[in-house]
């Protein structure tokens, strides 16, 4: 088991860098940069970044939101302080639209969020579809809270989600956002098609287990499982090991190495 995580590993590392650049192109990157915290680049270069708390222990880019080139969405699935992260500050800097649900977006133009990109283009609810350039980012329900917390005091966040993010000409990606397993997630696959990889909460605590991830993958059929939300701190201790002894060999595990681009 350890080995073939090790392998997997050792792939999502070498792969990017070994691929010729003809080959790169046409592909989804996906980079995980620790927690919840993931960009995505679609073959028409289109960039999202997801959940993007860039200050966590694993990433490996904490100034990532004052360096990043290019980001044209910022999608964030709670306000929970370790998913909102860096948001308000890439969207100053980048002028990424700012997609996430309506009562969450107005307490972040609250903090700062610049208000023409967060207007009702981006802003919605569970159940909306939002066109991003080649992507088409949909917030699916997530069993969770949203509370959120700045200077000014508590504000309400609004419904909790997960994005289904479906890649014109790529995969289907889905981001789980923080949640415990739903027999809503057995709708996924029937509405928006077979998930190609979901990114998957696995800490426990806060969240399903690797145990539940398991469940949740056979309910949106996951090809490829990317574990995230684990050991960041220790009372998430879910471990991708775990998360593999319990798939029992359905859909493949693929652990990220946080900032290196892995292609789908
Ligand atoms: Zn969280």
């Amino acid at each position: 088991m350890r080995r073939t995580l090790a392998a997997l590993a050792a792939a999502a590392l070498s792969a990017p860098t070994a691929a010729p650049a003809a080959e790169a192109r046409g592909k989804t990157e996906i980079t995980w940069w620790g927690h919840a915290a993931f960009t995505v680049k679609t073959p028409g270069g289109t960039v999202l970044a997801i959940d993007p708390f860039f200050g966590n222990g694993k990433s490996p880019r904490k100034d990532l939101a004052q360096t990043i080139e290019k980001v044209d969405y910022v999608l964030v699935t709670h306000g929970h302080f370790d998913h909102v992260g860096d948001a308000v500050a890439l969207g100053k800097r980048t002028g990424a639209k700012l997609i996430t649900n309506f009562d969450l977006g107005k307490a972040l133009v609250g903090a700062g969020y610049p208000e023409a990109q967060a207007g009702f283009e981006t802003l919605g609810n569970v159940g909306g579809a939002i066109q991003a350039g080649d992507a088409t980012v949909i917030m699916v329900p997530a069993i969770h809270s949203s509370g959120f917390t700045d200077e000014r005091g508590e504000h309400g966040g609004g419904s909790p989600m997960g994005f289904v993010i479906q890649v014109k000409g790529g995969p289907v990606v889905y981001h789980t956002g923080d949640t415990d397993v739903t027999m809503d997630m057995k709708q996924i696959p029937e509405r928006y098609g077979r998930v190609d990889v979901m990114l998957a909460c696995i800490g426990g605590h806060f969240t399903m287990d690797p145990r539940g991830a398991a469940l949740a993958a056979s309910y949106v059929k996951a090809r490829t499982v990317v574990p995230m939300h684990f050991q960041t701190f220790p009372v998430i201790p879910g471990s991708p090991e775990a998360l593999q002894a319990a798939l029992k060999g359905g859909a493949k595990v693929q652990v990220l190495e946080p900032g290196v681009p892995a292609a789908f």
